[in-house]
């Protein structure tokens, strides 16, 4: 599952490995029930230290792709991904605006980074002969400059001297007023948080497409202001022209260390009439890579279950006396079993080790029986959902089946843990069910229906599907880019805990036989969605596949 967006942080890519042969575990027997052994001996091999944590784009989330791809052939699927092939990849780069960039006006070479800064910025431009003008207050809409005014030039802004603190104006480039402007300019490059800076130099992780014609922003110091505008701006009236100026803005675009690879197979159905139409089954194949120290798993684990019981959902605070009391003890009673064991590998056992290998298992499950669905079932493994859901979005434009053949998307994202230590109110009947009625009543009925039917023993928990809900749970997995085009779906998760996006998401700490239950729930309402006589009723409007994810 995706870091909330306010916590987000950047992407360190910390594997400098370069074309790396496929170097996956072997395939190992398993039997073609859902078992909590099957799931157990799967997922320490696809959570082991050796797979580096499978960040996207780096060998570690190679050799992970490769097991799942060998096993998806192992059950006999059929591939599904490019060219015959079980893997989509997904065309991602670093972009980031090169340190040689400069914008020279008059006599003033002003330099990237020094001088100014540039922000949503997809591809390089050329300054010449662009003339900046001067636009009005930043702060203040009715004192700018008319469309045609701003029409190929850097428009700059004043900042009234109370507003002088961190300029969020990113916002003004995406309004209409602005769009014919070649950038939105205004200081105070010095007051910009140098955290920001440096996450904006690293650059994004983006999938490579064609650039867009929007104006940039461009934060800069009151030096470049003056040499933009070739005068004080205080001394200007607005709509006042600066020089031609000179010079590029510079944008790289380069590869990851490795391909981003989504794994995608198909189980044909039985029915003729039907198996053109697909049941999706979706979890995500990356984690977060390596931590740039190690640190010891069992102070680490101690202190998160005081301080941070949802992991890195839970605020950063010190502990008072009383709780490093506490963390002290529990310290303690580890250091009797083991000694101090350092950690440096996000394993990703619950997030989403323990979707994959349920993906896995469910597709044994359903290959290996005589008896086919009359619909296909479809299975995908995601990549890159932890830098922004990418290999979905990508999927879901490039999907390798027609998209509106996609009948339902079922999503598995952390269901392995939830009992009472990890969740208050949890305990091995404890699931979130997320998302099922906001497409199609009926899928989230039959859910309700197949638990119960099934016996399968869940007594299902919707707090995180409400509107609004501030842990935004609902965007913040694959689920949400097949219902953005109108899929309906349904997201299971045993929820976040003391592990949640930590180096101790370690596959000791998994619950099998609730795993096997989770599996096993999601494998009967795949097949009873893809054997009704109908497609199941989509009853609400479908979102604007391209307006923003809504809690
Ligand atoms: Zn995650």
């Amino acid at each position: 599952m995706r870091l909330r967006r306010d916590l987000a942080v950047p992407l360190l890519l910390l594997c400098a490995c370069a074309h790396p042969a496929p170097t996956g575990p072997a395939p190992a027997a398993t039997v073609a029930a859902i078992t909590a052994q099957d799931l157990r001996q799967r997922l320490f091999t696809f959570a082991a230290d050796s797979m580096l944590g499978r960040e996207t784009g780096t060998i570690g989330n190679v050799k992970g792709t490769d097991y799942i791809a060998a096993e998806f052939r192992r059950l006999g699927l059929e591939p599904a991904g490019d060219n015959g092939t079980y893997f989509q990849t997904v065309p991602l780069v670093t972009r980031a605006v090169d340190d040689a960039s400069t914008i020279t006006a008059g006599s003033s070479t002003l330099t990237a980074w020094k001088d100014f800064a540039p922000f949503v910025i997809d591809s390089t431009r050329s300054l010449a002969g662009v003339h900046a003008v001067y636009g009005g207050s930043l702060t203040d809409s009715t004192t700018w400059i008319a469309p045609q005014e701003m029409a190929g030039r850097i428009v700059v802004l004043s900042v009234p001297p109370d507003q002088r603190q961190y300029l969020a104006f990113g916002i003004l480039t995406q309004l209409p007023r602005f769009a014919g402007a070649v950038a939105v300019a205004a200081g105070e490059l010095h007051l910009f948080p140098q955290g920001m800076m440096g996450q904006t130099k690293a650059g994004d992780v983006v999938v490579r497409g064609p650039a867009s014609k929007s104006p940039f922003q461009l934060v800069l110091s009151p030096a470049a202001t003056t040499a933009l505008l070739g005068g004080p701006i205080g001394s200007l009236s607005r709509g006042a022209l600066g020089p031609a100026l000179s010079g590029n803005v510079v944008v790289r675009a380069d590869p990851l260390p490795a391909p981003a690879r989504n794994v995608v197979a198909i189980l044909p159905g039985s029915d003729p009439r039907l198996k053109g139409e697909y049941v999706a089954l979706g979890a995500h194949n990356d984690h977060l890579g390596l931590a740039p120290h190690p640190v010891d798993h069992d102070s680490l684990r101690a202190f998160n279950r005081v301080i941070r019981p949802r992991g890195a959902d839970s605020p950063e605070r010190r502990a008072t006396p009383a709780e490093q009391a506490t963390i002290r003890a529990a310290l303690d009673s580890l250091r009797r079993l083991h000694p101090p064991r350092p950690d440096s590998v996000y394993n990703g056992a619950d997030d989403d080790g323990s979707g994959t290998v349920a993906l896995l298992e469910i597709a044994e499950a359903a290959a290996r029986t005589p008896q086919r669905p009359r619909r296909s079932l479809l299975f995908v493994s995601h990549t890159g959902e932890e830098e922004g859901v990418f290999g979905s979005s990508y999927f879901v434009e490039h999907s390798t089946v027609p998209r509106d053949s996609i009948v339902a998307q079922l999503n598995m994202d952390m269901i392995g843990r939830g009992d009472a230590a990890d969740v208050p109110g949890g305990g091995p009947s404890y699931l979130q069910v997320i998302g099922s009625r906001r497409l199609s009543t009926e899928l989230g009925d039959l859910a309700a229906q197949v638990n119960t039917e099934g016996k399968h023993g869940f007594r299902f928990d919707y707090s995180l599907d409400a509107p609004g809900d501030p842990e935004q749970v609902y965007c913040r997995s694959d689920h949400t880019e097949y219902a953005r085009f109108g899929i309906p779906i349904i997201f299971v998760t045993t929820d976040l805990h003391e592990d949640y996006h930590q180096v101790t998401d370690e596959p000791e700490y998994i619950d099998y036989v609730k795993l096997a239950r989770v599996a096993g729930l999601v494998d009967d309402l795949a097949l009873r969605v893809a054997n009704l006589d109908h497609r199941v009723v989509v009853d609400h409007p479908k979102p604007d596949p391209n307006a923003p994810c809504r809690q």
